[in-house]
């Protein structure tokens, strides 16, 4: 089977970003926080349907982690108890989805981030998620600031009682970054492939896994920089006296494959292990036209996969070995559902 490790519900029905809204006006006008509203299972339906599923089905992939959307996570916006509310609502809407669709989507949750708030208080909503949702894994905002920085590094002691319960739990965490308030950093185009660059930079300054040697981490968008230049990556691990990267990091850190292009896929595939990379598409989200050079979705990343010529045993491990061992409670649902 093909499994995409990376889809955001970018197509929710309108009364949820309608409520958010709300939600933002009532917080800046120090009212009550609206309630979370109804959206039925039709209205669900029908934006996904036309949208992820249909993509899915064309493109010939099965099954897609999804979470919410992630440019509108924006821990930035409001403060701790409106991150909370619209956390949860994002994350209750990724459940109807995964029980409308249960063998096509499988969720991964949005964390109750906020600017200065200790990352020990995200625990009880992946908690929540993981033990009485099913979610199988995360999305960890190394900046919540929204571009710009103002947490300590992922490799700092304040980070641990989260990483504590991710490894309690055994699910990963994709880093994420969400909007950027940042005039510098365009979300997509730089904010995320900075934050992807930034926090693997971090993990290599460290020693986390030393610690968390089971501590699992998706990096997303092909690595942002990292493959492009591994061999400053790894010229600066022996500089840093730190172990060579395939001892330090890469039992721990993973890098999906949404990147855009073929000469980037197979930069990607000559640079980086072959169990170190999982199928991603980030579809439907940050590049959705199509390309003029080649006729088709810059973001139908299987293409790029299909034409590097793997072997059955590389194709079964990029499209679902690979994801079923990063996601260990995603392996348990399929067997427990006899695939
Ligand atoms: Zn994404």
């Amino acid at each position: 089977m093909i499994i995409d490790c990376h889809g955001h519900y970018t197509t929710a029905p309108e009364a949820h970003q309608l409520f958010r809204e709300a939600q933002l006006k009532a917080f800046e006008l120090g009212r009550a926080l609206p309630d979370v509203p109804h959206i039925s299972d039709d209205q669900i339906r029908e934006s996904v349907e036309g949208n992820q599923l249909r993509l899915l089905r064309e493109r010939g992939a099965d099954m897609t982690i999804f979470s919410p959307r992630a440019s509108a996570m924006a821990h930035h916006l409001g403060d701790e108890a409106v991150s909370k509310q619209w956390t949860s609502a994002c994350n209750d809407l990724i459940k109807r989805v995964v029980d409308l669709y249960p063998e096509t989507f499988i969720g991964v949750c949005q964390l109750p981030q906020s600017p200065g708030v200790s990352i020990a208080n995200s625990v009880a909503e992946l908690e929540r998620c993981v033990n009485e949702l099913g979610f199988v894994g995360c999305n960890l905002n190394p900046d919540p600031s929204g571009g710009h920085w103002t947490s300590a590094p992922l490799t700092d002691k304040s980070w641990y009682p989260f990483f504590e319960k991710m490894v309690e739990l055994d699910v990963p965490a994709m880093i994420h970054v969400s909007g950027s308030c940042n005039d510098n950093f365009h979300a997509t185009g730089a904010h995320y492939l900075n934050a992807d660059t930034t926090a693997f930079m971090q993990f290599l300054q460290g020693d986390l896994f030393k610690d968390f040697p089971s501590l699992r981490f998706v990096i997303p968008h092909g690595g942002g920089a990292v493959p492009y230049h591994w061999g400053r990556f790894r010229g600066l691990a022996d500089m840093l006296k730190q172990p060579p990267l395939a001892e330090h990091l890469m039992k721990n850190v993973f890098f999906d494959t949404c990147v855009y292009h073929q000469p980037g896929i197979d930069l990607l595939f000559r640079v980086i292990d072959i169990d170190n990379i999982l199928f991603g598409s980030e579809m439907v989200g940050a590049v959705r036209g199509i390309d003029p050079e080649t006729g088709n979705y810059f973001d139908d990343t299987k293409r790029y996969v299909d034409a590097l010529g793997l072997s059955e045993e590389d194709l079964y491990k990029i499209y679902e070995g690979n994801a079923r061992r990063v996601y260990p409670r995603l392996d348990a649902s399929l067997k427990a559902r006899g695939v």
